[in-house]
């Protein structure tokens, strides 16, 4: 528990109807009478004039007192419902700082509430991701996050991995017996769930977290093929992919390359540079030019700076020009679209393929708010848990249990660095 008291205005900032002052701390009962000149009862909301040391009226309003433990916090809190301006609410909080309160650092009422176990880590998380969604659907997906229901998913992951350490550990006295344990199938046949569990898991919270982050789609080819069209008639239709995939166009960044030999070291460079962009993007869209077949031959190049694993599609423009209709097929295991940036035709079979391409489940609507920092815990936990599953020694086996189940402890927050926390709170707005 803090042994001091932090205070922030919650409202933002400028002018409106109220403004929101908020104070937690340990024993705030002073500071209560001080401000309201009187006792105040908790969890009730009260009409009080807000007095300054002299006891003159700063403003009036209504003041929430919440006890300890029964806060957002878990500590003493009091809330001043004031008038909305800028100058009013900062001489509340400056009578808030004399009363021995100190300014609260971004995040720290919410980080409060992480080390007093009103909400784990996930859920904090959920409430920063909350105040920043985009879109419905993201906040939808926040919320989730924050009522527990990722938490809940995890910890249930965490119980079968602590009922299995037990089974397992529990043989590790009976060495005669590991063989037959291990092979008894009992330990395989959870260690099969448990890897299931772990993969629905992952799938909804990369789901999650293309809504956060959103996709970086570069757009590479020949010039003149009509990257330039493709790119401004997608940014076009933003506000349809936007209600199609709530909060992707959020950070998206588009980028258009030229594929062609430098004709002088400034080109290079810059060729040099663009080759960088393709490195880091989530997918890369070829674009050929339908009339002009050399632009359809597949630049090797592209192949090999393209990072392992990340999609690429192809995209057979000018089918105006072309006289052919806009499809989709998959050649070679790559996807081509042929479409017309000019006319827009086909740029919805663009926008499924990329979706689809992204690991966007559109059935899917339970996803998780989730950061890389879940993603990253989730995929060690996978790994532990696929390394132990071919352990033929008992003693491996636990181990890998052991490390699988501190992994997913991080998300919660259960094993977690300080620094850590320090990174998560610092990115919340002040008051929250
Ligand atoms: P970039 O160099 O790859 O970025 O190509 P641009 O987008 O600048 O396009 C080159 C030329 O092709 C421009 O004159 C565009 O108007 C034209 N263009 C692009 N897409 C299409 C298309 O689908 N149909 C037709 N008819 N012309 C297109």
């Amino acid at each position: 528990m803090a042994n001091d008291a932090i205070a922030a205005i919650a409202t933002p900032p400028g002018r409106g109807g109220i403004g929101v002052v908020r104070v937690s701390g340990p024993a705030l009962e002073p500071t209560l009478h001080a401000l309201a000149g009187r006792d105040l009862r908790p969890r009730q909301a009260t009409r009080a004039d807000f007095l300054d040391s002299t006891g003159a009226v700063i403003d009036q309003g209504l003041i929430l007192y919440f006890r300890a433990p029964h806060s957002y916090t878990g500590e003493d809190v009091i809330e001043l419902q004031g008038h909305g301006g800028p100058v009013v609410l900062n001489l509340l909080l400056q009578r808030c700082l004399e009363l021995g309160a100190r300014l609260a650092e971004p995040g720290e009422f919410t980080k409060r509430a992480f080390l007093n176990d009103k909400i784990d880590l996930a859920q904090a998380e959920g409430v920063a991701d909350l105040i920043d969604a985009a879109t419905a659907q993201a906040a939808r997906c926040a919320m989730r996050s924050l009522q527990g229901d990722f938490s809940r998913r995890i910890e249930a992951l965490v119980d079968a991995l602590t009922e299995l350490r037990i089974f397992v550990e529990a043989t590790l006295d009976f060495p005669d017996e590991e063989v037959e344990f291990l092979e008894s199938g009992k330990v395989r046949a959870r260690l099969a769930a448990i890897r299931a569990q772990l993969a629905a898991i992952i799938a909804a919270s990369q789901q999650g977290q293309l809504l956060r982050d959103g996709i970086h789609i570069v757009l590479t080819g020949q010039p003149n093929v009509g990257k330039s069209s493709l790119l401004n008639a997608l940014a076009g239709t933003e506000r349809a992919i936007v209600t199609e995939i709530p909060g992707t166009t959020r950070d998206l960044i588009r980028e258009t390359i030229n594929l062609r030999e430098p004709r002088d070291p400034v080109e290079k460079i810059g060729i040099e540079r663009t080759w960088q962009a393709v490195a880091v993007a989530d997918l890369v869209l070829w674009v050929s030019d339908l009339t002009r077949p050399e632009t359809c031959v597949p630049d090797p190049a592209l192949g090999v700076r393209t990072t392992a694993g990340v999609p690429q599609l192809h995209v057979l423009n000018k089918v105006d020009l072309a006289g052919l209709e806009p499809s989709v097929r998959t050649m070679g295991g790559m996807v081509e679209v042929a479409l017309s940036a000019k006319s827009g035709a086909g740029l919805d079979l663009l926008k499924t393929a990329v979706l689809t391409a992204a690991g966007w489940d559109v059935a899917n609507e339970g996803a998780f708010m989730a950061r890389e920092r879940h993603l990253q815990a989730l995929q060690l936990a996978q790994e532990h848990v696929t390394r132990a599953a071919g352990q033929s020694q008992v003693e491996f086996l636990a181990e890998e249990l052991k490390l699988a189940q501190r992994a997913l402890g991080s998300i919660t927050g259960e094993v977690t660095a300080d620094d850590l926390l320090g990174k998560i709170f610092s990115h919340f707005c002040i008051g929250k």
